[in-house]
């Protein structure tokens, strides 16, 4: 497990900025988006920057265009030499839009022009690029530990991990948490009719139906066989059974297709809240009973766990 433990902070991020109050921004928004799971390495120079992408592998890197001992652009050909093969974001001044293609075309993902984006543009942008740049060796191996091949969604390590910093967050914190679990309706009867590599396809439909059902900072794991777990934060109770509802629905109207014929699924959801007492079990086990009751009562449906007593609704 030791490679997995420098996953808690999913994200390492380089900024190569000479100037303090723009690190700040970026570290600010970036923290705030990722909801801290992403970590920081600051550098103020071009030298600095090529040291620290050897020694500390960043995921990520901002580069100003600007620096005092070098421009973007001799940055990203000296990094090419390196062979580093993670993604770079260049920030530009108002007017650098020549440059910022010229940083393009030499190995960066994308470019924010400086002074002028939202928190939102520069972690998206940053996701993005990230996303797209898997070619790196320990990268690939890193997300292969962690995504689930069949689906492309997370797996059980990755909710392990997740899970873990979940509860120690929310103690400390009190930020409202949901956690659901849903599995597949007689899906080995769906096995059992059109074959196991149907049922590949249903699973892959089912995993994108609830990804796309998310926001980006819900997350989406699959849990087991046809089981998946679902973590919402900074919400509550009902709005959480809103989601649920918004995801079963969204999975029942999808299909997947058979030759000619479509192919309907549909899950049944158990819905729970974090309390001060839980542990991953006991958390786990609650969302799992209210599955229970799901699949008891009809299946395709949504049952929240009772009896919850404790201060966040
Ligand atoms: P229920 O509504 O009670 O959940 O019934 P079910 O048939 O879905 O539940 P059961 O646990 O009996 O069966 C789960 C099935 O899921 C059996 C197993 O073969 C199938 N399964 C698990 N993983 C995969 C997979 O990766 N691909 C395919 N095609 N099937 C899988
Ligand atoms: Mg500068
Ligand atoms: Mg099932
Ligand atoms: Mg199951």
């Amino acid at each position: 497990m030791s490679d997995f433990q420098v996953e808690q902070n999913f994200l390492r991020i380089l900024i190569v900025e000479d100037g303090a109050e723009d690190r700040m921004t970026y570290m600010r928004h970036l923290e705030k988006r990722f909801d801290g799971n992403c970590s920081f390495i600051e550098c103020e120079t071009g030298r600095e920057g090529i040291q620290a992408i050897k020694n500390e592998k960043p995921d990520c890197i901002l580069l100003d265009y600007l620096l005092p001992d070098m421009d973007g652009i001799e940055f990203l050909s000296l990094v090419n030499v390196k062979g580093y093969a993670g993604a770079i974001i260049m920030l530009t001044g108002q007017g650098s839009e020549s440059v910022a293609v010229e940083a393009m075309k030499n190995g960066a993902n994308d470019y924010l022009i400086k002074n002028n984006f939202s928190p939102e543009a520069l972690s998206s942008a940053v996701l993005k690029a990230v996303n797209n740049n898997q070619c790196d060796e320990t990268k690939k191996w890193k997300t292969r530990a962690l995504v689930d091949p069949l689906t492309n969604i997370l797996n059980r390590n990755a909710y392990n991990l997740t899970m873990e910093q979940t509860i120690r967050d929310f103690k400390r914190y009190k930020s409202p948490t949901s956690i659901m679990v849903a599995d597949i309706d007689n899906f080995k009867r769906l096995n059992d009719r059109y074959g196991h590599l149907t049922g590949d396809n249903v699973l892959r439909s089912v995993a994108e139906s609830i990804n796309n059902t998310l926001r980006a900072s819900d997350f989406v794991f699959r849990y087991g066989g046809e089981e998946f777990v679902i973590l919402l934060k900074k919400i509550t109770l009902d709005q959480a059974r809103n989601v649920a509802e918004k995801i079963r629905h969204q999975v029942e109207s999808s299909y997947c297709l058979d030759n000619e014929t479509k192919i309907y699924a549909t899950i049944s959801m158990g819905v729970t809240k974090l309390l001060n007492s839980d542990t991953e079990v006991s958390v786990f086990k609650r969302a799992d009973q209210a599955l229970y009751q799901a699949k008891s009562r009809g299946r395709n449906r949504v049952e929240i766990a009772e009896e919850l007593t404790d201060d966040a609704s």
